[in-house]
């Protein structure tokens, strides 16, 4: 899965919403969360974000490791 990590924090541009094809970009209270079992790793949301907050799971950089935690919980709690 794709996911979004701490860039997104207070911005929440939104324009990845516009670009993912199944409809799986959340909007929380702060950022916008990827929902880990609708995404199909299609990388169409990847591009199109101003402050490059999303990245493929393996590649998520390790200071921002807690996002991928913080997503499932999110969608836990819903
Ligand atoms: Fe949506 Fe594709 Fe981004 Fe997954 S990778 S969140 S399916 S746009």
């Amino acid at each position: 899965t794709y996911v979004i990590a701490q860039p997104c924090v207070d911005v929440l541009d939104k324009s990845c919403i516009d670009e993912c094809p199944v409809d799986c970009i959340y909007e929380g209270a702060r950022m916008l969360y990827i929902h880990p079992d609708e995404c199909v790793d299609c990388g169409a949301c990847e591009p199109v974000c101003p402050v490059e907050a999303i990245y493929y799971g393996d590649d998520l950089p390790q200071e921002w490791n807690d996002f991928a935690e913080a997503s499932a919980e999110f969608f836990d709690g819903l």
